[in-house]
């Protein structure tokens, strides 16, 4: 299987609770490798524009005035097969759906505020990670 990157994003409600190192260590334990890390605070613009998929939907809204209401952590992930292993880590998106042991069953406050958020395919990995680590993206 190959080496993969793929996005993580630690959620506001997450970053408030101070779970950035459990939430780090369990990526680590399962093998995967931290190659960029930075804590920021989106702006409108930048949380419509990386959700542009869910543009229009009910939740939309909520999601982008969510994103932006407190700091996150952004993060790239290495290890073989990373972006479906990163979502198998997370759980579903629903925590009342999500497999025990998952980050988002321990740690998810609701279906909005289920604390990370990853990649879910080759073609979204590319667009997240070049979306807020463009300097990875090797050019020319
Ligand atoms: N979300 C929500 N209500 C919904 C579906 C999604 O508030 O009915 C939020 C939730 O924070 C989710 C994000 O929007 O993580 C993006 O939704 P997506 O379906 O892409 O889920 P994910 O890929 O994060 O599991
Ligand atoms: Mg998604």
């Amino acid at each position: 299987m190959a080496i993969e990157k793929t996005l993580s994003i630690i959620k506001p409600d997450a970053v408030e609770r101070n779970l950035q190192e459990s939430f780090i260590q369990r990526f680590k334990k399962e093998g995967f490798k931290i190659l960029a890390k930075k804590e920021a605070l989106l702006t409108k613009e930048e949380a419509q524009d990386f959700y542009i998929e869910h543009k229009g939907k009910v939740f939309y809204e909520s999601l982008v005035n969510y994103m932006t209401s407190g700091p996150v952590v952004l993060m790239v992930l290495e290890r073989e097969n990373a972006i479906l292993k990163n979502r198998e880590v997370m759980g579903a998106t629903n925590p009342k759906d999500a497999a025990p042991g998952t980050l988002r069953k321990e740690y998810a406050v609701s279906l909005e505020k289920n604390s990370v958020h990853g990649s879910d395919s080759p073609a979204s990995a590319a667009r997240e990670v070049e979306f807020f680590f463009p300097e990875l993206v090797k050019c020319c």
